[in-house]
């Protein structure tokens, strides 16, 4: 019998579960959940938390009675006798209680890696397929789409992993899917060994995270982990080459496919865009002369190009696991985006608010802006190592204008210094200048909106489907120095907006 502690992509190997001395590190979400599936199982589980705040003590209090041990605090190390750890998303390689397990020889796993392991056959004795998504940014609102697109084609089947619903809960769901989504962030595919998905995707690799991978390379790696062992499909974006090395890279079962997706036209295995139709030149018959029609980029809320793009990789995981080209135009259709994502606020003289908060590196802000002919552009935050001179010179013929906030933000006003040095621009201030996010947030609103009036009033009448002018919130950092949350600074935007409208009218 194989060991298994070996890597195992079929993913079967029976674990001898009752009795194993587990160690769970991380009592968040899915620490929580990991401990209690295999505490379940009958393993001897202790769950551990550097953190012994009184938000973490209650969390972690009700594991005691159902038999799992509770270390919190300086006493968060590895218990003697451990035969596995399981790792929450997050916890960094560098992490003392990592070095004790190498050291001790153990099986380190991140909780995909767990939830790969502890997969229950159907009823009719196959798995449930996998298909994950990673990348820089889009992957919470592809794994939505990809659900949507696999609901809509009757299958049973969740959205999971990074995007709430912990992968280990969905593999041992009562009523078991037949097919997952699953968001898989680099921490995670960071620690995987044994996953051999039918058809993954990788959407765009920028930097991001460098702190906790150690540089970019290592980021990069971790992606590419995602099409490891992948059987069917190796879904990749053609405008980023970084995505392709990695399948190249990539040690594939064989016969598995390089899928690509373009918002230009398709080559052969690719999905993209023909006259606005999107257009499947890979899982149809006859290839070469025929394309499958998946809908319109219409069908696609909201149609900015990087959505779009979002909209083919979640088509092609989709159509590689076989569903009809209708149901991925239906899964579009029903497909409702997250807040915060480019969502449209309110249209105020002629001028749009758009919030795209979650908007918190530069890559994801360049999207936005991307979307958008005349921007008045509101940024700033946390910039958490991220440079932005490509960014702005990338986006100066399109802006009109720029508000920033938050602290990072003279990072920002010296790349508009360097590459756009006639854009008008207010400084709103930060933290720092004793503002709450409150505050600075129905400022900068109300500085974005003179910048936009102006500008509208200078470019004439709006066509009818494109406002002259967007006022796109897409901080390109992050929230934590004036907001709770990228939700919270995307709420107050949105309040800003709402009284400024209601004061106009
Ligand atoms: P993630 O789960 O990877 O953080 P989301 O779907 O939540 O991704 O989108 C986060 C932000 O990333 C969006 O608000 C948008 O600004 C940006 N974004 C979404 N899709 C893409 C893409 N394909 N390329 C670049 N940026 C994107």
């Amino acid at each position: 019998m194989t060991d298994w502690r070996q890597p195992d992509i079929e993913g079967r190997a029976a674990i001898p579960w009752q009795g194993l001395r587990v160690c769970v590190v991380g009592a968040r979400v899915v620490g929580l959940s990991a401990a209690r599936a295999v505490r379940g199982l009958g393993a001897e589980v202790t769950i551990v938390d550097r953190y012994d705040d009184q938000v973490t003590t209650e969390r972690a209090a009700p594991l005691v009675d159902e038999g799992i041990h509770v270390r919190l605090g300086d006493d968060a190390t590895l218990p003697e006798g451990s035969e596995l750890l399981v790792l929450s998303p997050g916890i960094p390689p560098g992490a003392p209680i990592v070095a004790a397990a190498r050291e001790a020889g153990i099986p380190v796993w991140g909780d995909a890696e767990l939830a790969w392991r502890l997969r229950k056959p159907l009823p009719d004795g196959s798995y449930a397929p996998w298909l994950p998504i990673t990348g820089t940014n889009g992957k919470t609102t592809t794994v939505k789409m990809l659900a949507a697109m696999l609901e809509a084609d009757g299958k049973r089947t969740v959205a999971c992993g990074n995007v709430g619903l912990p992968i280990v809960d969905a593999v041992l769901a009562e009523e078991p899917y037949e097919v997952l989504a699953i968001e898989l962030s680099s921490f995670q595919l960071h620690w995987t060994e044994s996953l051999s998905p039918l058809a993954s995707a990788v959407l765009n690799v920028a930097p991001d995270h460098v702190d906790w991978h150690g540089s970019y390379d290592e980021y990069k790696k971790a992606k590419g982990r995602v099409y490891e062992n992948c059987q069917i499909a190796c879904v990749y974006n053609v405008a980023d080459e970084v995505t392709r090395t990695l399948v190249e890279d990539a040690d594939v079962i064989e016969g598995c496919r390089a899928i690509g997706f373009t918002l230009g036209t398709p080559g052969l295995s690719m999905l993209g865009v023909v006259d606005g139709i999107l257009a499947d030149r890979a899982f149809v018959d006859n290839r070469q002369h025929t394309a499958a029609e998946l809908g319109t980029i219409y069908d696609v809320e909201p149609h900015a190009p990087h959505n779009v793009a979002n909209a083919l990789a979640a088509a092609a995981l989709a159509r590689a696991y076989g569903v009809r080209p209708e149901a991925v135009r239906d899964g579009l259709r029903a497909f409702r985006p997250d807040p915060h994502r480019i969502a449209f606020v309110a249209a105020l003289d002629g001028v749009d608010f758009i919030d795209d908060s979650k908007a918190t590196n530069p890559h994801a802000a360049a999207a936005s802006l991307a979307a958008y002919e005349d921007v008045v552009w509101i940024a700033g935050g946390l910039a958490k190592g991220a440079t932005f001179d490509d960014l702005v010179s990338g986006a100066a013929k399109r802006l009109r204008g720029a508000v920033l906030l938050g602290q990072d933000r003279a990072l920002i006003a010296e790349a508009i210094a360097r590459h756009a040095p006639d854009l008008p621009f207010v400084d709103i201030g930060g933290a720092g200048d004793g503002l709450t996010g409150a505050e600075a947030m129905t400022r900068a609103v109300r500085e974005a909106a003179r910048l936009a009036a102006g500008k509208a009033a200078e470019l004439g009448p709006a066509a009818a489907d494109a406002p002259p002018v967007t006022v796109l919130l897409a901080p390109a950092c992050a929230s934590m120095d004036m907001f709770v949350s990228y939700g919270e600074r995307g709420d107050l935007f949105a309040r800003a907006v709402r009284e400024l409208k209601a004061e106009r009218e």
